[in-house]
């Protein structure tokens, strides 16, 4: 058995989940809430904006940074920008 150490309260859990069950609902809205800022105003603001205007501490934005299907959704964007870039370029 392996204990995790949540990363927002700090107490030891079994899961595998990212935080520990308390924090796991708070932690999903915060995580949907900072995707939604990504995509409509893309990673250009720095953390510290995104923290002021969403609420969510540069810490757990951080983290967010390091899910797995954040960096899908990161990658999935650049995909989209190089499509424009080539498509510009095609004109
Ligand atoms: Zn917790």
């Amino acid at each position: 058995m392996e204990f995790n150490r949540c990363s927002r309260c700090g107490n030891f859990y079994l899961s595998k989940d990212n935080v520990c069950p308390k924090c796991l609902a708070k932690d999903n809205l915060e995580f949907s809430t900072f995707k939604n800022y990504i995509e409509e105003n893309g990673l250009n603001n720095s953390l510290n904006d995104i923290s002021g205007e969403t609420g969510i501490s540069v810490k757990n934005l951080n983290r967010f940074l390091n899910y797995e299907n954040m960096q899908n959704n990161i990658q999935s964007k650049n995909d989209i920008s190089n499509n424009i870039s080539k498509n510009i370029t095609n004109l």
